[in-house]
């Protein structure tokens, strides 16, 4: 392939030591970044680079997001009719469990390639998603849409006593041997469990042996709702994030989502074991179950990414709602201004180079080609030292102009170029009908 130079950007590195460069430009060749420099520098540097001139506009990183759903698409609009849930027990039994079961083949391909190409049209280009629908091969059907879209993805299956006899843990089991041997920088696996609450013993036991023989980690919601905790006091005595580190189940490897309802002394295994845990505010807010203590997990050295759970694709409004979340919650204004940035941009990172064979979030020599052009025009001088003022009150309200992955443009001007947009929301509307009639079937 040809190298490619994108020229006078005002060009974002992302990484430790992030820096602006006006009048920008980054030169990759296939899936990898060759360098990153001024305009001027690099024209001369590669003049036979095929040229890509963004005009101004932000170039930067790919986001990332390390909590992703790929199957939740068909239930926008379709609420259940009658009283609304009024917890977050109700919400999972009479929404999403019901979902999940009537979801086919068909379904959950489809459900997959609408949020993958927000995801394009966010910028997003990572995701790490768990999925708890239809089982064997399910995870290869949503590879195939993955590869298809261009993204990069960790997938996993969420394996609960609902599932279990269904063949669960052998679709998570397939699934990352057969990432193992295929070393696909765009796909990546975890050992998926629901959660503490929908996991017994004897499950928990089995998943944790197959995981460690294959060096797998995990993921797996946490104390999101109170329910979760007051289960697992009651039945094993100990906190949610005990109980798993009991089981093996914490560690570098591992992603704990939402850790709400966690102990202080759960937050200090969570450091201790390197374990990962990732903040949907979002999604927290709209299943009204409580706020993550993110800044005090923060303190204690706890790495905290930040994701959608998918009910969204767009990092920056994640990010910009943990920044008025979280200065709410501590009525204070001089927090979260470093923290939430923190979580999409460093965090978010660091929890993807932990799972992929390239370095992700990084425009750098040797890091992988997932660059984005954001169409955002800034009011006031933009530079390395004011970056996330732009970024929380400017940014986040800007579109996505091009976005690229593994070197590969999957939207160019607005335009979704790797996917048939109209084409995969119409046969999603065919197919999402169909779908609530089996769910309702269910009732
Ligand atoms: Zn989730």
């Amino acid at each position: 392939m040809a190298q490619q130079l994108i020229v006078n950007g005002l060009v974002v590195t992302g990484g430790d030591s992030s820096t602006v460069i006006p009048g920008g430009a980054v030169c990759y060749d296939g899936a990898t970044i060759v360098e990153v420099g001024t305009t001027a520098a690099l024209e001369k540097k590669y003049p036979a680079a095929k040229q890509r001139n963004v005009n101004g506009m932000v170039v930067m990183p790919g986001y990332i997001c390390t909590h992703h759903h790929l199957y939740s698409t068909m239930a926008r609009g379709m609420g259940i009719p009658g009283t609304p849930a009024s917890n977050f027990s109700e919400i999972l039994e009479r929404l999403w469990w019901k979902v999940d079961y009537a979801l086919g083949m068909e379904d959950v391909k489809y459900s997959a390639l609408i949020p993958l190409c927000e995801c394009i049209r966010n910028g997003t280009t990572t995701i790490i998603h768990a999925g708890p629908s239809c089982r064997e091969g399910s995870l290869d059907v949503i590879a195939d849409a993955v590869k298809q879209a261009g993204m990069r993805a960790s997938l996993c299956y969420e394996v609960s006593d609902r599932n279990v006899a269904g063949g669960g843990v052998e679709e998570n089991i397939r699934f990352i041997k057969r990432c193992n041997k295929e070393k696909d920088p765009q796909l990546a696996a975890l050992f998926g469990l629901h959660a503490s609450f929908t996991v017994g013993d004897k499950t928990l036991e089995r998943c944790a042996g197959e995981a460690k023989a294959l060096g797998a980690g995990f993921h797996t919601h946490v104390a999101e709702d109170k329910a979760d905790v007051e289960h697992s006091l009651k039945n094993y005595k100990m906190g949610v994030v005990e109980r798993f580190h009991k089981f093996g189940v914490t560690g570098e490897k591992s992603i704990f989502v939402h850790c709400i309802h966690i102990a202080e002394k759960e937050m200090d295994i969570l450091a201790q074991t390197k374990t990962a845990a990732v903040h949907n505010p979002e999604s927290n807010m709209n299943n009204a179950v409580g706020v993550a203590k993110v800044l005090t997990m923060l303190k204690k050295g706890v790495l905290v990414g930040l994701g959608t759970d998918g009910m969204a694709s767009d990092m920056p409004a994640q990010m910009r709602c943990a920044y008025l979340l979280h200065r709410l919650d501590q009525r204070d204004p001089r927090v979260a201004f470093c923290e939430a940035p923190q979580l999409l941009l460093g965090n978010n990172r660091a929890i993807a180079n932990r799972h992929f064979p390239v370095k992700l979030g990084e425009l750098a020599a040797g890091c992988a080609a997932d660059i984005i052009v954001v169409d955002y025009i800034p009011p006031t001088p933009f530079g390395s030292d004011n970056f996330l003022g732009h970024l929380i009150f400017g940014m986040v309200d800007a579109t996505v102009d091009t976005t690229i992955a593994s070197g590969r443009v999957l939207m160019e001007g607005k335009k979704i170029t790797a996917l048939d947009e109209q084409a995969i929301a119409a046969k999603s509307r065919e197919l999402a009908p169909k779908m609530w009639a089996r769910r309702r079937a269910n009732d």
